[in-house]
């Protein structure tokens, strides 16, 4: 599979209307709709006395209408609206921020009560409209080429805000279906873990967003026993792992969390996974000029890649500013790719969408702050 994705692309062509927020609408009142799940909102329907077919006429304004607020649920009694929006709220995010690019994606930049910022964009493509999702407001891996991980991690985001923002992008492909969620934004997933599983449940559920479980994509930076829990939810997802260099060494100069963590126990945590789940897992290749793109390094690649059931994602890098790292040439693109599929090594080269999509995850929010 390839997915589109956010970070492989450039800010330059963007144009960037700021949304005007005016006053801030009123803080929410209760707890999101979107961290609730039908056994939730049928105890509180019991507690208040409500038939339980409303909770489905519910669910519905909430995910399949898209409903931003209590009064447009018109099917059901205004009492029970009210009560509803003294309990509960929908939709807490704000646009601060909508970047579209020419060639159709999107990419928003959301602000929570808390006043902290997450970012969320829809990649389209032919017959299939993407969501790439954040985890977290910042990162604490710090991987020394990425952009989310600059400032740190502010917080963790919750399950209803990991939803929020797929329903945000969903909202963006009106009238196309939303087929695809990878969580590839701002964080490290497996490290918000409780909130990561509940957000992926309700995006995968016939009740919620109803996404295919294999077409949502969760990425880690590698943490092996998450990874094994991952394993054993019982879900069909699509497990992303960040190998970016085929050596522990260079691995732990790029990755700081990679100190703690061998290659060989990402390998065992990966295998687990495919035995659990029968899903091949994606390993994730950033190509950085002349730091991981050589010969070598795909030799090393394809060999660590046929002692699993895995498949390659080749991501040329997407220059950050004020960081020292460069993509690789088309040419060095290409013989790695030729390296690792002479070797019979399932490979994708994500194809750059040009200068003409998003930039690295996690630079609206930096920009947005300076
Ligand atoms: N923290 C998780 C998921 C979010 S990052 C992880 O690291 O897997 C999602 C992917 O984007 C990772 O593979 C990450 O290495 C990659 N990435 C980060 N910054 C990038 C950049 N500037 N260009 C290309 N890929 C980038
Ligand atoms: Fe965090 Fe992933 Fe960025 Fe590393 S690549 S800093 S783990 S978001």
């Amino acid at each position: 599979m390839v997915v589109a994705i956010c970070y492989n692309s450039r800010m330059d062509d963007f144009s960037l209307p700021q949304v005007d927020s005016g006053d801030a609408s009123p803080p929410p009142v209760g707890r999101s709709l979107f961290g609730s799940t039908p056994d939730e909102l049928t105890a509180w329907f019991d507690q208040h006395r409500q038939p339980k077919f409303r909770v489905k006429q519910l669910l519905e304004w909430v995910y399949e209408k898209g409903a931003e607020s209590f009064e447009a649920m018109s099917n059901l009694p205004k009492t029970l609206r009210a009560e509803l929006a003294n309990s509960f709220s929908v939709f807490d995010s704000e646009i601060v921020t909508r970047a579209a690019s020419k060639d159709g994606t999107v990419k928003l930049l959301l602000r929570w009560p808390d006043g902290q910022t997450s970012e969320c964009v829809l990649i389209p493509a032919e017959q299939r409209q993407t969501a790439c999702i954040s985890t977290q407001v910042g990162c604490a891996v710090g991987c020394v080429f990425c952009a989310s991980g600059l400032d740190g991690v502010a917080r963790n985001l919750s399950s209803a805000q990991i939803v929020e923002q797929a329903m945000r992008v969903r909202q963006l492909c009106v009238p196309e279906r939303l087929t695809n969620v990878v969580f590839m934004g701002l964080g490290e997933p497996l490290a918000n873990y409780g909130a990561t599983v509940s957000a992926v449940r309700t995006i995968n559920a016939s009740w919620g967003l109803g996404v295919g479980a294999r077409k949502i994509t969760v990425s880690t930076v590698g943490l092996p026993s998450q990874m094994r829990r991952l394993a054993d939810e019982g879900l069909q997802i699509t497990l992303a792992l960040s190998l970016h260099a085929p050596s522990d060494s260079l691995r732990r100069e790029l990755i700081p969390w990679a100190e703690s963590v061998s290659i060989n126990e990402l390998v065992e945590a990966a295998r687990y996974y495919f035995d659990k789940t029968g899903r091949e897992v994606t390993l994730e290749y950033i190509l950085l000029d002349r730091v991981n793109d050589q010969p070598p390094h795909a030799r090393e690649l394809a060999r660590l890649a046929k002692s699993m059931r895995s498949n390659v994602n080749l991501i040329p890098y997407n220059p950050v500013p004020s960081l020292p790292y460069g993509q690789p040439s088309e040419k060095t693109q290409q013989v790695f790719l030729k390296l690792l599929a002479e070797r019979g090594v399932n490979t994708h080269l994500r194809k750059s969408r040009g200068s003409d999509v998003a930039a690295a995850c996690g630079q609206l929010r930096r920009q947005q702050k300076a």
